[in-house]
């Protein structure tokens, strides 16, 4: 399998294997590998005849310098899990100096609003640097198709704004949520957790299974109470948001609109590590 330590290499390997119309399809990634992960390498496969996959851990996008440091970095492992899959597969694992040339800052963006919501308001300028990395990736590798996973729904669609926004020539492809059996949606973070609270976490699913459930018959704000107070009754969990928003505009679903599609998505803390969800309620 072929691993890129800088974009010079890397061009030079795509040009060389490029022929015209050569569909390239880009996974963007921090790496820890999981099947969530795979499942979208799987779906590049099928589609591009090149798939590229990066693997970086993204210092601009860490609002929390502790989050960014227990990040777990784990290339070797990283390398035999993709290979368990296809060893066709093109690893691009910068440096931070190969993406950032010595100037490790983020541009700023304007997202329509898309960046003040949820993940925005919690975690303040996260997206700039998602915006700046997804960017200068694309850039980079120059994708055909890239593939994004619904867990991060509101990253998917900002990328998608950036995309807009910035005329780059490249198809946004969302993949679904890829669960562990108990329903926990796999996660880098997960790895940090003990396996009693990595059982225990299961409540985050159940929870927002249930709230769809009662979205069928209940405002918004009733399920966003009941939500509330499952958290309150489960003292290892701490909320930090639960938000029943529509899924183009992100905005807070103040009144049901049966011409708009919602989803409700969560972060919650254990043990200080921050695990997100979301599902869609229609
Ligand atoms: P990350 O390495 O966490 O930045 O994730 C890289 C990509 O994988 C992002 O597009 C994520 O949304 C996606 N991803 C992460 N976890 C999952 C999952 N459980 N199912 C599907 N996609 C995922």
């Amino acid at each position: 399998m072929l691993i890129f330590n800088n974009k010079a290499d890397l061009n030079k390997h795509l040009e060389s294997i490029k022929a015209v119309n050569t569909a390239i399809g880009f996974v963007p990634t921090m790496g820890a590998l999981h099947q969530g992960h795979l499942s979208l390498l799987m779906k590049s496969l099928e589609n591009n005849s090149i798939t590229v996959i990066s693997i970086f851990v993204n210092p601009t996008q860490f609002n929390n310098p502790e989050d960014l440091q227990k990040y777990p970095r784990t290339l070797e492992n990283d390398v035999e899990k993709i290979e368990t899959i296809s060893n066709k597969i093109i690893v691009y694992a910068p440096t931070v100096d190969d993406i950032y040339e010595g100037n490790t800052k983020s541009q700023h963006y304007n997202f329509d609003g898309l960046e003040n919501q949820m993940e925005g308001k919690f975690r303040p300028g996260h997206f700039d640097g998602v915006g700046t990395v997804v960017k200068r990736l694309f850039e980079i590798v120059k994708p055909t198709n890239a593939y994004f996973g619904e867990k991060d729904f509101q990253q998917l669609q900002i990328v998608k704004k950036l995309v807009e926004k910035e005329k780059i020539p490249v198809n946004i492809v969302g993949c679904s949520i890829f669960r562990e059996k108990s329903g926990l949606a796999m996660s880098s973070r997960n790895e940090r957790l003990s396996t009693d609270e990595r059982e225990k976490a299961t409540i985050i699913y159940e929870t927002i299974s249930k709230a769809k459930v009662l979205f069928g018959t209940k405002s918004a704000k009733k399920v966003s109470e009941f939500v509330t107070k499952e958290f309150q009754n489960n003292k290892e969990f701490q909320l930090e948001y639960f938000e029943i928003a529509d899924e183009a505009t992100l905005l807070t679903c103040i009144r049901k609109n049966k011409n708009k599609k919602y989803r409700a998505f969560i972060a919650v803390f254990v043990n200080k590590i921050r695990l997100i969800d979301t599902i869609s309620l229609n």
